[in-house]
């Protein structure tokens, strides 16, 4: 590949001499579980009271909402348009996932469509940043407060992006991070964590990703196995020190996307007030695969984020949803493209890309 989709490789090589000594310094300590420096670093980032760490963002999801105490019977409010991992993170507690269009704009849970699927059993709007742009977070938190609903953020896309000045994950009861290697703050393996400024829910995850326990063999409930690892804290560490810079760049590569690409296109919208920090560039074409062979065939990587709205995908079709209940993430699955974004593509790697859809479009 000529440009790649993410370029872990580039990014270490930025990196390497910090990663390394932090790295060295986890294996001299043998401290290889639990990270509490990047917990609490990863909480004043963000601007939450507490942080804990987890094995991934699924656990994450799951962890978070089985402590808010949903379960068998609730509902909880997500967007058809997002990687399963929500679903399933809801679906582990024994609650149901309800599916909401999506907005065509931003592409996030669509505000408008929400209070139509709340039921008496709606405990909670579960809504995505999906792409690394906020969802509407205003509307969201007016709703859940009008309905008495719970809120958790799956922020898998979003470390470091605003809305109206304050960062996604600050707004719910408990926002919930994947530091997945591709994310835009990656570990060297799965890593996840929780942030929420309710004390005694930041107790309940870590103890429930630690056997029910918080003093050594004493279990107060069952729990499961679920910790973010030294290694993976120390990594963090280091690369939060960057992550702005490299959202910088994110948002720099998807302003000469846009200028380049927005007359033969439907190119990335931003909400007004946000950061969009530009997890994935995701354009919608008309003819799709083609166009994904010809990047292909130029050494250039892309990707679909993603092919089948949740409420259409084998796993849930027990709910018994139809793809006409949701024209706006059925509509653009035929159509949506991710192109590379990553913090270390050069304005060269772009105009390649440019170039080469600009010629498909033609
Ligand atoms: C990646 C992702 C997750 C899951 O994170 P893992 O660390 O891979 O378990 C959850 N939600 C969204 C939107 C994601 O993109």
């Amino acid at each position: 590949m000529k440009v790649n989709f993410v370029d872990l490789k580039a990014q270490y090589a930025s990196i390497k001499d910090e990663v390394n000594e932090a790295i060295a310094g986890v294996l001299e300590s043998c401290a290889f579980i639990n990270h509490r420096g990047f917990e609490q670093e990863f909480a004043d980032y963000i601007g939450t009271k507490h942080c804990v760490g987890v094995g991934n963002g699924t656990d994450a999801l799951f962890m978070a909402m089985r402590c808010l105490g949903f379960g068998p019977g609730d509902e909880l409010i997500t967007a058809a348009n997002t990687f399963i991992a929500t679903a399933e993170g809801i679906g582990w507690t024994g609650a149901t996932p309800v599916f909401v269009d999506c907005d065509p704009v931003t592409y996030n849970i669509d505000p408008d469509k929400i209070e139509a699927a709340i039921t008496p059993r709606t405990r909670a709007i579960v809504p995505v940043h999906l792409y690394g742009q906020p969802a509407a977070m205003d509307r969201i938190m007016a709703i859940a407060a009008k309905h008495n609903l719970k809120v958790v953020e799956d922020c898998a896309q979003s470390h470091g992006a605003t809305f109206k000045g304050r960062k996604a994950g600050t707004f719910g009861d408990a926002a919930c991070f994947s530091f997945y290697p591709g994310k835009n703050l990656g570990a060297y393996g799965d890593a996840g964590a929780v942030c929420c400024n309710d004390e005694g829910l930041a107790v309940q995850i870590r103890k429930l990703g630690d056997h029910g326990s918080n003093i050594k063999y004493r279990h107060d409930f069952e729990g499961t196995n679920s910790r973010l690892d030294g290694i993976q804290g120390a990594v963090l560490s280091v690369k939060l020190r960057h992550l702005d810079q490299w959202s910088d760049r994110r948002i720099a590569v998807a302003a000469r996307y846009s200028e380049g690409l927005k007359d033969v296109c439907i190119v990335p919208r931003t909400a007004e007030g946000v950061r969009h920090v530009f997890h994935l560039y995701v354009i919608q074409v008309n003819n799709r695969d083609e166009l994904m062979k010809q990047l292909g065939d130029n050494g250039i990587a892309s990707g679909i984020h993603y092919p089948v709205p949740l409420p259409v995908t084998p796993a849930y079709q027990g709910l018994g949803y139809k793809a006409d209940q949701f024209p706006v993430a059925c509509g653009m699955a035929d159509k949506i493209v991710s192109l590379p974004m990553h913090g270390d593509l050069t304005d060269d790697d772009v105009d390649l890309v440019i170039e080469t859809v600009r010629k498909f479009a033609k």
